[in-house]
């Protein structure tokens, strides 16, 4: 018997206690900086010649580690490994796949403020921010082993008297997981141990930027029991190793988090039947979001402001979930852009490794260049009225910006800039604020902050996101209790986290027997 699922608990860093542990794990793990990560293929770890340098985003001369880098040869490797493996490991007791999943999320549990620590120097995160995306990995971890247990002997069929009918969920086999960045411990622990728990082998192909934390999570799972070859740890060039596993004949499925334009381009490519291939590969994709919180004219506009200004500029922006477009009533947008503007301007930013820092800096040369790029346009398309500017020199630093008067179809209103960036927009009424919110190809999160019930009623319907909030900002979804995916170009809606989840990696088997 488990105990009832209930999320991990956020660390409270006001505690002086907290603080302490943190920055005592914040210096302990300065020893592993520079360190050399192999590649772990049927649990053999394997070091190549060319390696990925991963550097902390606040400092770029703070060099985390060197990680070995899988090409098509090795790739082709760890799809024999894994194909192989799966025979066996497709037979193995759920109960006994679910244990690994709560006996790794107790190794995490205890080792949380090193993890968290890790976070803030790989992802460039905010003690908060980190120490959330710690939480939200054991949330996987627990929630996943606990629905597989649930799931384990199928749904009650009919059966009739002249025969017994079973129905149940067999795994599909080898499935390549493919994450991102952002959340780069919990998303990529999430989806890894949700294929492995169901009984498929994974290849998991984690994000160029952030490598460290999966070969982290591969020593958790094997510690806590995984058998070898179950998961092989294959960073590398997604244009690279990511396009040949997405067409490898072998490749059963495809668990893809990241942007629209990679997303749709693995739909496309998993779609082509290869050569010796005897199945249609599925794919799970969550893509990209320009997730809007709409403001009504009776609201608590404190509360409007707030969200906004959390939702817009936690993590940088750099949530698929962050509040990208705030769409306010014109009766009351000058008041809450003035308090916008306030609240912004009140926002410290700085390397994260100092709790006193709301904001850290983004995570590359790359986005740093886009979100400045955009930054400009916005400057074109409407008022910069806070932040605008930005600094490289030592980490990739940019202030929190916000766009008033901005046109609905501008571009700042329409492209994911997945950065500290907002714009807001005016509506004449509460339909012309809904009509807004959906007018762009994405669907996965928004917020509506009204005391309007009628108001609300018609967004339920209405307002067409995958994850909808209510007087609350629109970011921040917990395992288990706010199933996480978007509609349109922001997914499949796989809804992560949520009682659906695991089943889209398994197949139902009918069995029916003559009595
Ligand atoms: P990305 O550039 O699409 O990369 C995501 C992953 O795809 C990385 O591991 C990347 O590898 C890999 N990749 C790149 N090209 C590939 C290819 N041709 N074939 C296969 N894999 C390939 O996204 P990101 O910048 O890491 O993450 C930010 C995006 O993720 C944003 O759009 C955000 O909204 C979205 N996101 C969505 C959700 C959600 O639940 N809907 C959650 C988090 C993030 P490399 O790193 O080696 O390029």
């Amino acid at each position: 018997m488990v105990v009832p699922y209930k999320h991990e608990p956020f660390t409270d860093f006001t505690l002086e206690e907290n603080r302490e542990k943190m920055e005592a794990a914040l210096k302990q793990i300065e020893a592993d900086f520079g360190k050399e990560y192999p590649l772990i293929i049927g649990g053999e770890r394997i070091i190549t010649e060319d390696k990925i340098k991963v550097v902390n985003p606040a400092n770029k001369d703070e060099v985390l580690g060197f990680v070995s880098k899988s090409n098509k040869k090795l790739a082709d490797q760890a799809m024999e490994v894994a194909d192989e493996t799966f025979k066996t490991w497709r037979k193995s007791d759920p109960n006994f796949r679910a244990g690994i999943l709560f006996r790794a999320a107790a190794i995490i549990r205890r080792r949380k403020f090193e993890f968290t620590a890790h976070l803030v120097k790989e992802g460039g995160k905010p003690w908060k921010e980190a120490d959330a995306d710690t939480a939200e990995a054991i949330d996987f971890l627990e929630y996943y082993g606990r629905q597989m247990l649930k799931i384990k002997n199928g749904a009650k069929v009919n059966s009739r008297p002249i025969e017994h009918n079973q129905f149940h969920y067999i795994p599909l086999g080898v499935g390549l997981v493919i994450s991102p960045w952002n959340f780069l411990f919990a998303i990529m622990a999430g989806t890894t141990t949700a294929a492995m728990v169901t009984g498929n082998t994974v290849l998991l192909k984690p994000a160029s930027a952030t490598p460290i934390i999966a070969y982290k999570l591969m020593e958790v799972l094997e510690e806590a029991g995984m058998p070898k070859g179950v998961v092989n740890y294959i960073p590398g060039p997604g244009s690279e190793v990511g396009d040949h596993l997405v067409e490898h004949p072998r490749t059963r499925f495809v668990s893809f988090t990241g942007s629209r334009e990679v997303g749709t381009r693995i739909f496309e490519r998993a779609a082509v039947v290869q050569k010796g291939q005897i199945w249609l590969k599925r794919t799970i994709i969550e893509m990209g979001g320009k997730d809007t919180i709409v403001v009504d004219n009776e609201a608590d506009l404190e509360l409007a402001a707030e969200s906004i200004v959390q939702s817009a500029f936690g993590f940088s922006g750099q949530k698929c979930s962050a509040c990208s477009r705030a769409v306010i009533h014109e009766d009351v947008y000058e008041q809450v852009k003035d308090r916008v503007i306030e609240l912004t301007n009140e926002l410290t930013h700085g390397d994260p490794s100092d709790n006193r820092h709301f904001m850290g800096p983004v995570i590359d040369q790359a986005a740093y260049d886009k979100i400045m790029g955009y930054i400009e346009i916005g400057k074109e398309e409407g008022k910069l009225v806070a932040g605008g500017e930005g600094d490289d020199s030592k980490g990739w630093f940019i202030k929190p910006t916000v766009f008033a008067d901005v046109g609905p179809k501008a571009r700042i209103m329409q492209e994911e800039i997945f950065g500290p960036v907002v714009a807001l927009t005016k509506a004449k009424d509460f339909d012309e604020a809904i009509e807004i919110a959906n007018n762009t190809e994405y669907g996965l999160t928004g917020a509506v902050i009204t005391n309007n019930r009628e108001h609300l009623e018609q967004a339920r319907e209405d307002f067409h996101v995958g994850n909808l909030y209510f007087n609350r900002g629109c970011t921040a979804a917990i395992v288990g209790y706010q199933p996480f995916g978007g509609f349109n170009m922001s997914g499949t809606d796989s809804k992560a986290g949520g009682p659906d989840y695991l089943i889209q990696h398994m197949q139902g088997k009918t069995t029916s027997e003559m009595l």
